[in-house]
């Protein structure tokens, strides 16, 4: 596929293989962008803010929802994408499609919501006879720099609200995952989109990092990705907004009161989705010593049933990992564990990419697994003797996106709702719980601001305040 500059299709000479990760096989190439080609959407971005400001919101919300009607027209497509360029399997590829149209439909919604109200300037002495409100107005041009794990909902999150709330995007997707993003577009485009709004730019997140994100044309980056790089783009950024949705460790806290089969169920399903490469993917669960040996026996039992294959086959439970190199650091990240002490319960060791479900016990502190975000298909058993502590080991890590915990008891819940360091909490639901339109982010490491539709735009657009002095 050729990528966008302002809403043209734009080839180069040097192109980027992408590959499908289970076999390695061809699936198509994309241009290597420059930093000329960043400089080149950045100020046809220029136009296309003043286009979309002035585009009346009813003309924005009529574009969306015949994107949202195009992508239901080719979503099987859009499947298949996913599925072959990522690592997801074809059933899960299936549900993020229907997220991504729901991201755009809820986009359309939400414009006609972006609301300002009214202010009491007369509360202040010395300000009476004076009338106004607020209304919100876009921010400019968004610069958005997105993930594989997701790669047509998470960039649905960047394109969705920025389009809505009026502004201009120039989005450079994960290298290895272009083509879901590019398609996107080309549903954006075919739906009337005015192409100076957009622009989709593919190639390296090193070469091209820079040039968009230290450009002072740029008004807001909105980076989904990995904490390192998303550090590196903090630090690039200079005075501008930033979005952080970055990585998690999540944790999971199983009491002896909840339904048993309903948290293990869970809990495999939310630690092994994308074959784990999953923001909110289940990496700790902590369980109350009443019911642990019950809870390891049906969990490891659980996993075992897993199938993990070629992700276009409809019976694949789990595809492989994005590359052999993220697959070997995960096998070392293991054998790290387990050589420092933790007891391996079930998987372990790979073939090229697919990496096995698998499941530790008595895990040491000094091991990675125990604080560092692994992004695989990896989960560690914690023993606890209460409540309390299982809040404060599932707190003492760097980050914090979801936490979870499986009771029928009010009060823990809500013990574990006022006590756990996370940007939301699912009560009887894994870490892994997710609607597009909830607000979405982290605390500590795990990001700065929240996605979700509604709350995007908030980020996207600043309110300008009106005062009549009458
Ligand atoms: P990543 O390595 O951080 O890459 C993410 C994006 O950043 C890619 O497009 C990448 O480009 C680009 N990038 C890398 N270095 C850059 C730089 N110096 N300047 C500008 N851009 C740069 O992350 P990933 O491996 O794709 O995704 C996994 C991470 O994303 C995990 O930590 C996961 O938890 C996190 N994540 C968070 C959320 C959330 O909503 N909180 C959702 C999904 C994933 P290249 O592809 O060219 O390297």
């Amino acid at each position: 596929m050729k990528m966008i500059i302002g809403g043209l299709w734009v080839d180069k000479d040097r192109k980027i293989e992408v590959r499908n990760p289970y076999d390695f096989s061809l699936v198509d190439t994309v241009p290597q962008g420059s930093p000329e080609d960043i400089k080149q959407a950045i100020a046809v971005a220029g136009k296309g803010y003043e286009i979309n400001r002035e585009m009346p919101v009813h003309r924005r919300i009529s574009i969306l929802k015949k994107t949202a009607e195009i992508m239901q027209g080719r979503f099987e497509e859009l499947a298949e994408t996913i599925a072959t360029e990522g690592s997801k399997t074809i059933r899960e590829a299936r549900k993020e499609v229907g997220r991504a149209i729901n991201t755009i439909t809820i986009s359309a919604e939400e414009a006609r919501r972006l609301n300002g109200e009214t202010l009491p300037f007369d509360s202040a002495e010395g300000s009476e006879n004076r009338i106004g409100y607020y209304y919100r107005f876009p921010i400019g041009i968004i610069g958005a720099i997105t993930p594989f794990n997701d790669p047509l909902n998470l960039v649905a999150h960047k394109l969705g609200p920025a389009i809505a709330g009026g502004n201009s995007i120039v989005l450079k997707p994960a290298t290895v995952t272009p083509l879901s993003a590019l398609k996107l577009g080309q549903c954006l485009l075919d739906a009337g989109l005015p192409g100076e709004i957009l622009s989709i730019v593919t190639g390296y997140g090193s070469e091209l990092g820079e040039a968009l994100v230290s450009d002072e044309r740029i008004r807001m980056v909105t980076f989904t990705g990995g904490v390192e790089a998303g550090q590196k783009i903090a630090h690039m950024a200079g005075l501008k907004k930033i979005g952080m949705e970055l990585g998690s460790n999540s944790p999971v806290i199983v009491l002896d009161d909840c339904d048993l089969n309903k948290a293990v169920n869970s809990c495999v399903s939310g630690a092994f989705w994308a074959a784990g490469q999953n923001c909110i993917g289940v990496q700790r669960i902590y369980i109350h010593q009443k019911i642990y040996d019950e809870f390891r026996r049906k969990f490891v039992h659980r996993t075992q049933q897993y199938k993990t294959g070629f992700q276009l086959d409809e019976d694949t439970d789990m595809g492989p990992m994005i590359s052999e190199q993220e697959a070997l650091r995960v096998e070392q990240w293991v054998k790290e564990a387990v050589d420092k002490g933790a007891r391996l319960l079930t998987g372990g060791s790979r073939r090229g990419t697919l990496f096995p479900p698998t499941v530790l016990e008595q895990m040491p502190k000094e091991a990675k697994l125990d604080c560092q975000e692994v992004f695989g298909p990896v989960v560690t058993l914690y023993r606890v003797d209460s409540l309390q502590e299982a809040v404060e080991k599932a707190n003492a890590v760097e980050y914090g996106l979801h936490g979870a915990i499986f009771t029928s008891n009010l009060n823990h819940a809500f013990y574990a709702v006022k006590h756990m360091e996370v940007g939301g909490i699912m009560v009887n639901d894994s870490t892994d719980y997710r609607v597009d339109l909830m607000p979405f982010g982290g605390v500590k490491k795990s990001g700065l601001g929240r996605e979700g539709i509604r709350f995007a735009l908030q980020e996207m657009t600043e309110p300008k305040v009106v005062c009549f002095n009458l």
